[in-house]
């Protein structure tokens, strides 16, 4: 059996499926949405401080304005809130809700580095509110239940799946892999022959961006680490990325592997069938 295949036999006991991850309240989710909450808790006691400090000294301006600013104040919270809340019912009932496009950009452009910071002061390490922002973002975009045809779907892996020794070109389009079985890339080549789709190996980031311009795609299975994979997210907005992080087991960016049932599982859930 290749090295590839035993690990996926590993790693795939291990790893719920999309549909198992559509509903339920995995430890990412709950991660997500506990900081989701202090961050709502921390938004509130702001604006309570921010409205109760001018209230002592607003009245003798105007006897009204302490109640103008508090009816502003409660209009924004309620904002923050409504938000929240549309947020929370997408991420936990997988569905699309009004907003909740839109919401995947405020969570891409605002909430993620906000959180990072409450996540720090929660004790939450940065590595697990990346993975619970992976989780996130994959949940709205599957909520969006997008369909994309073959030539406009890309599989956008990591250099660091190839095996260490391999001397063939696979980096940007030219995938020269001569499927030997030593690393994922071969069972990532069959997939991509199978379905039709396009696949490019990205050395880093610049690369990568590189890529998504030249190719257009309309959506993007992308392989990566946890930070990568953010930082990938985020570049890529408003253009939908579904995340899946890789596997490690010799350490960071050294013969890394990927689940390929689950990138499978990912293709047949956004491939409009031809
Ligand atoms: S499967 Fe392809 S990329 Fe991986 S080691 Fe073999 S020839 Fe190289």
């Amino acid at each position: 059996m290749a090295a590839s295949d035993q690990h996926n036999n590993s790693l795939n006991a291990e790893t719920p499926t999309i549909l198992e991850g559509g509903n339920s309240l995995r430890p990412q989710k709950r991660i997500f949405l506990g900081l989701l909450a202090v961050t709502g808790g921390l938004f509130t006691l702001l604006l309570a401080v921010l409205w109760y400090v001018p209230y002592v000294g607003l009245r003798n301006i105007h006897p009204q304005m302490p109640l103008i600013l508090g009816a502003i104040f409660a209009f924004l919270l309620f904002l923050a809130f409504a938000g929240v809340v549309i947020l929370a019912l997408t991420v936990l009932l997988g569905r699309d809700l009004p907003f909740s496009r839109k919401l995947r950009g405020v969570v891409i452009k605002l909430l993620l580095p906000l959180m990072s910071a409450v996540g720090k002061l929660c004790g939450v390490s940065r590595e697990r509110v990346q993975q619970s922002f992976i989780e996130i973002n994959n949940q709205l975009v599957l909520a969006q239940n997008l369909k994309a045809p073959a030539d406009k779907l890309l599989l956008l892996m990591p250099h660091c799946l190839q095996f260490h020794e391999c001397q063939f070109r696979i980096t940007g389009d030219s995938i020269h892999c001569k499927r030997c079985g030593k690393c994922n890339i071969k069972g990532l080549v069959e997939l991509a022959e199978k379905y039709g789709v396009g696949l490019a190996v990205a050395t880093g980031g610049t690369l990568a961006r590189r890529i998504v311009v030249e190719r257009r795609p309309r959506l993007i299975i992308a392989v990566a680490c946890e930070r990568d994979l953010s930082s990938g997210i985020q570049d890529s907005y408003p253009l939908p990325v579904y995340g899946i992080t890789n596997y490690r087991p010799h350490g960071p960016c050294y013969d890394t592997q990927v689940d390929l049932e689950r990138v499978e599982e990912a293709l047949l859930t956004f491939l409009l069938p031809s």
